[in-house]
C-alpha cells in the first residue's frame, strides 16, 4: 500500500492544497492530510474547524483522509508505517526551505528512508496561501474565490 502523508497547517484549506491532494490522490492508494499541531503558535481556525473544512472538502475522495499531530512529521509517518510526504512547491523560496526539511527528514530516517514527493503548483495557483488568505479576511475582504466551497463559511 503506497500511502503519503500530506502535512501542513491548513489554516485554512485553500484552492493551492486542494489542488495539490486533488492530482496527489490518483497517485497514492491512500493520502492522509495531516495537520500539524503546534501548541506554540497561534491558529486563526481552530483544529476543530480546519479538521472539518478538509473532511467536507474531500468527502467525495475516498482514499484521502484527515487526522492530526503533534511533534515531528517523521514521528508521525513512523507511527503510521507511512514512507511518503507530500509537498507542494510554489516559488525559489519554497524550494531552498523544503529542501532542507526533505534532506533532514531523510537523514534522520536510517532504515525505511522516508521519501518527500513534490509536486509543482498549478499555472494560477501560485500565488495562494494560507497566509494570505487569513490576511484579506482579517481585513474583510474576498477571501471566498481563493478556498473551497467549505471554508466559505460565516467569519
Ligand atoms: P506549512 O505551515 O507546513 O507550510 P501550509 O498549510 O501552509 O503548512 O502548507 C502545506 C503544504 O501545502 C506545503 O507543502 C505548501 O507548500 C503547500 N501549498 C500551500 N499553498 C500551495 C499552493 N498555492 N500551491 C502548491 N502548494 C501549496
Amino acid at each position: 500500500m503506497r500511502t503519503a502523508v500530506f502535512p501542513g497547517s491548513f489554516d485554512p484549506l485553500t484552492l493551492g492544497h486542494f489542488d495539490i491532494v486533488e492530482r496527489a490522490a490518483p497517485l497514492f492508494d491512500r493520502i492522509i492530510i495531516a495537520i500539524g499541531q503546534n501548541s506554540k503558535k497561534n491558529y486563526m481556525f481552530s483544529l476543530e474547524q480546519r479538521m472539518e473544512f478538509i473532511k467536507k472538502t474531500f468527502a467525495d475522495f475516498p482514499n484521502v483522509t484527515v487526522d492530526h499531530f503533534e511533534g515531528l512529521t517523521i514521528d508521525y509517518c513512523r507511527s503510521k508505517n507511512v514512507n511518503f510526504i507530500l509537498r507542494g512547491l510554489r516559488n525559489p523560496a519554497d524550494f531552498e526551505f523544503e529542501k532542507a526539511i526533505a534532506q533532514t527528514n531523510r537523514t534522520l530516517t536510517h532504515e525505511n528512508k522516508i521519501e518527500t514527493i513534490f509536486l509543482l503548483t498549478s499555472a494560477g495557483k501560485s500565488f495562494i496561501s494560507s497566509s494570505i488568505v487569513r490576511e484579506i479576511i482579517s481585513f474583510g475582504g474576498e477571501y471566498e474565490i481563493l478556498v473551497p466551497e467549505a471554508v466559505r463559511v460565516k467569519i
